[in-house]
């Protein structure tokens, strides 16, 4: 029999959520339903930021949820951040980004910090203060070869100068602070990389053009600009090298909450798909009693449930010994696949309506493309399976 890392906890293995997770999935799903999906095609529409539905989830504790007890945060676990990722993906995934992103930017800070810097940028700016923070790893000319980057951070006395450019980077536009890959070796290939913190008023830091998307239209992807910006050593997240590591890791943590949002879609998809086919006739017949049709939507039901089940798995054993990449790979690529089938399926069962902005199935086949797309392509997500099925 083939050694499975996840035997090992198969033992444990448990389907049922705690109370205290039952009670954040039903926070979430209220919040959704009250806050997010009266307003989704708005905000889609005009590209509007979610601010004030930033600002409300955040006094509910739905932001900054890996943030650990004592830098002033909840502490959750990967599987609960999961829990609400789906919840609010329900909603809208282009709100639930922008919404999410602070946990994307703040991991390298919580995984690599120090005592002093989780202090200040998690517990006084994140926590307190209530800043946006975004991950900023893509340029221009470097996507998926993340080793590719350009940006050089140059070691100056006790400083560092930066220079060079991110692109892509989700709610760049709103952020107080970023965290930041750059060289500082651009000799040493993935051993030359290095992260740091920067402040979003530090002189000769400029965001740049706010890109108009397909989807998701409500969270905001913006270029940033590093000119000469200088950066206190202390900023240095670990030690110099490091960073090509530390990005791997965050990855291990924040994949598994993409994955969730797909899934948040992908039943979004089916519930639309359940309703409107019970009550949508054709020859005589509700649609769904055509069995093309009924078995599209069993189909969905199956991918969710799937998907689903490994992106928990993934989230559960983030950081156990049972852990290993492709988990979080597996979850990231189904889920993404199966929400793009999901939203592809919908339009379908839905007819001519399914192609009018008057109903929500539109929206999520624009909106489901990214999965496929950021926090790592589908492509790599299947060269991260194959390098550890051939080790
Ligand atoms: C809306 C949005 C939000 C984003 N948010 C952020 C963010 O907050 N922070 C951040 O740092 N980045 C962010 N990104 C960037 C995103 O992670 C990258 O776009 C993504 O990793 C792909 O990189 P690329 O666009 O350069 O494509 P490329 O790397 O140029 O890839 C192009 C195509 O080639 C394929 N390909 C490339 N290399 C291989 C290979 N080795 N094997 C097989 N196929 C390959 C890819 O899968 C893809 O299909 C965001 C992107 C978007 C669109």
């Amino acid at each position: 029999m083939m050694a499975s890392p996840t035997m090992e906890a198969a033992a444990g293995v448990s389907f049922t959520l705690t109370a205290e997770q039952l009670m954040l999935q039903k926070m979430a799903r209220d919040f959704t339903a009250k806050e997010i999906i009266p307003v989704a095609a708005e905000f889609d529409e005009h590209a509007t930021f979610p601010e004030d539905i930033f600002h409300k989830a955040r006094e509910l504790g739905l932001v900054n949820m890996n943030i650990p007890a004592e830098f002033g945060g909840v502490g959750a676990s990967v599987l609960e951040e999961c829990i609400v990722a789906e919840e609010l993906g329900y909603g809208c995934t282009g709100i639930s980004t922008s919404v999410s992103t602070n946990s994307l930017g703040s991991l390298p800070i919580i995984l690599g910090g120090n005592d002093q810097q989780k202090a200040h940028w998690l517990g006084d700016r994140l926590m307190d203060r209530g800043e946006f923070v975004s991950y900023c790893v893509t340029e221009a000319g470097a996507g998926s070869n993340v080793v590719g980057m350009q940006t050089r951070a140059e070691r100056k006395g006790g400083s560092y100068i930066i220079n060079g450019s991110k692109i892509f980077i989700t709610n760049a536009s709103h952020a107080h602070f970023f965290t930041v890959f750059a060289k500082t070796n651009p000799d040493a290939g993935h051993k030359g990389m290095t992260a740091f913190i920067i402040d979003r008023d530090a002189p000769g830091v400029s965001v740049g053009k706010k890109f108009d998307k397909l989807g998701q239209r409500a969270s905001d992807t913006a270029e940033i600009v590093f000119e000469n910006v200088e950066v206190p050593v202390e900023n240095r997240i670990g030690e110099e090298g490091q960073g090509f590591y530390l990005a791997m890791k965050v990855f291990d943590y924040s994949r598994p909450g993409v994955a969730a949002a797909a899934v948040g879609l992908q039943r979004r998809a089916l519930e639309e798909c359940v309703k409107y086919a019970k009550e949508r006739e054709a020859f005589g017949v509700p649609i769904f009693q055509h069995q093309a049709i009924g078995h599209k939507i069993a189909d969905m039901a199956i991918n969710y449930e799937a998907s689903r089940l490994l992106t928990w798995q993934a989230a559960a054993l983030v950081g156990t010994p049972a852990y290993n990449p492709k988990l979080p790979a597996y979850a990231k690529a189904f889920a993404a696949d199966m929400a793009t089938k999901a939203a592809v399926d919908a339009v379908q069962v839905f007819g001519g309506y399914g192609f009018m902005k008057e109903y929500p199935v539109e929206k999520l086949l624009r909106d489901v493309k990214i999965f496929q797309i950021y926090e790592g392509t589908s492509e790599i997500q299947r060269n991260v399976i194959v390098r550890e099925l051939f080790k």
